[in-house]
């Protein structure tokens, strides 16, 4: 079996090599997850799958995918790849407020997804902030309690069943927070503050998701139009990567929200080493609609029915409404997207790899498998 690797492995090996692993969230598994698994085998490149608590936990989340059946269903599609170098990653397990119920529901979910097999972990307590405190230690306070109980918790459940490593994620600042003045961007103190807060409890992560500029999801000017990302703040990006090297920290950036970024401003500009893990999500999701206009059209007339009557209001446009809420539609219309015809399924498998080739080789980390 094609089982997930440790995500510290993975994260151990690419460190400071020039490059980001691609940390893909599809959604929706079949075919798009077996064309970026197949891309990756067919380069050695390593690569990460994840899905976040909105999307996937106990109840099913958005997509209809509890955290076993998700894993299931994804290690099969490695499986039947037949590539290894990859990590199951829980993305934005979600920390709401540090309250004994929010606290005890993250720690279930937690639990079943070690029972699933998830190789790697972002625990996200990045809305607990302390918008009076005086300065980064107190904002931060709730966050980095939150954040050391979660990651306590799965250290001892992983040393229960026998399980050496695994990747984790902290987040400090909002992905895609704005105030009147624009994107609340992280500093370099709340990143530093924060994780040495977290090395005095003992919690070693790997990465850290930072507030950078941008945004989770399709993004729309003010008619409802579809428009690139071009708002990534790299020069602050740099900064807080510098200064975690600086306190001889191996933590390095998560960016989230890539989706939308032009590829050639990924491979021309982004700080590769610097950022080592790169989240793309809503483009997958946004290739199996594509498709889905055009192999299966009854369905996809359905799916656009149904979102933009359930969701009218939520977007300045039809296609604003559409490509910020038909995520909603994966559990919608589980069982017909889960029905689809042989040759939709190898069409989104043909374009999910041909999007993979060229994410891998903007990223930097396309070939670089020999370092896992
Ligand atoms: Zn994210």
């Amino acid at each position: 079996m094609a089982k997930p690797i440790s995500g510290k492995k993975l994260f151990n090996g690419v460190r400071d090599k020039d490059c980001i692993v691609m940390a893909a969230n599809t959604r929706y598994i079949p075919g798009a997850a077996e064309g970026i698994l197949k891309a990756a085998k067919d380069t050695n490149t390593p690569v990460i799958m994840e899905i976040a608590r909105s999307e996937c936990d106990l109840k099913g989340g958005y997509t209809g995918y509890t955290p076993a059946e998700y894993a299931k269903r994804m290690v099969k599609a490695a499986d039947k790849v037949g590539w290894d170098k990859w990590v199951l990653h829980a993305d934005h397990i979600s920390v709401t407020d540090g309250s004994p119920e929010t606290i005890q529901g993250t720690k279930d979910l937690v639990a079943a997804q070690i029972d699933a097999g998830f190789t790697s972990y972002a625990i996200d307590a990045s809305h607990i902030f302390n918008f009076e405190g005086k300065n980064e230690k107190e904002e931060l306070e709730g966050n980095i309690k939150a954040t050391i109980e979660i990651a306590e918790y799965i250290t001892e459940k992983m040393e229960e069943g026998g399980i050496g490593s695994y990747g984790l994620e902290v987040e400090v600042g909002e992905v895609g927070r704005k105030d009147d003045k624009g994107f609340m961007l992280t500093t370099a103190k709340q990143a530093t503050t924060f994780i040495s807060e977290l090395n005095k409890a003992g919690i070693k992560p790997d990465t850290l998701a930072i507030a950078n500029g941008s945004t989770h999801g399709n993004i729309y000017d003010e008619r409802g139009v579809k428009i690139e990302q071009v708002s990534i703040d790299i020069p602050r990006t740099k900064e807080i990567a510098q200064a975690l090297r600086n306190m001889g920290s191996p933590v390095r950036v998560a960016q989230h929200g890539i989706t939308g970024t032009p590829l050639h401003l990924i491979a021309t500009q982004f700080p590769k080493g610097d950022v080592i893990k790169g989240n793309v999500g809503t483009f997958w999701q946004d290739i199996v609609f594509e498709v889905l206009k055009v192999y299966e059209i009854d369905l996809y007339d359905r799916i656009q029915e149904w979102v933009l009557k359930t969701y009218a209001g939520k977007g300045k446009s039809d296609e604003e409404i559409f490509g910020k809420n038909s995520k909603y539609a994966f559990k919608q219309f589980f069982r017909e997207i889960h029905a689809m015809r042989e040759e939709t399924i190898a069409a989104i498998e043909a374009q999910a790899y041909a999007s993979a080739l060229m994410f891998y080789k903007a990223f930097g980390s396309k070939g670089k498998g020999g370092l896992i």
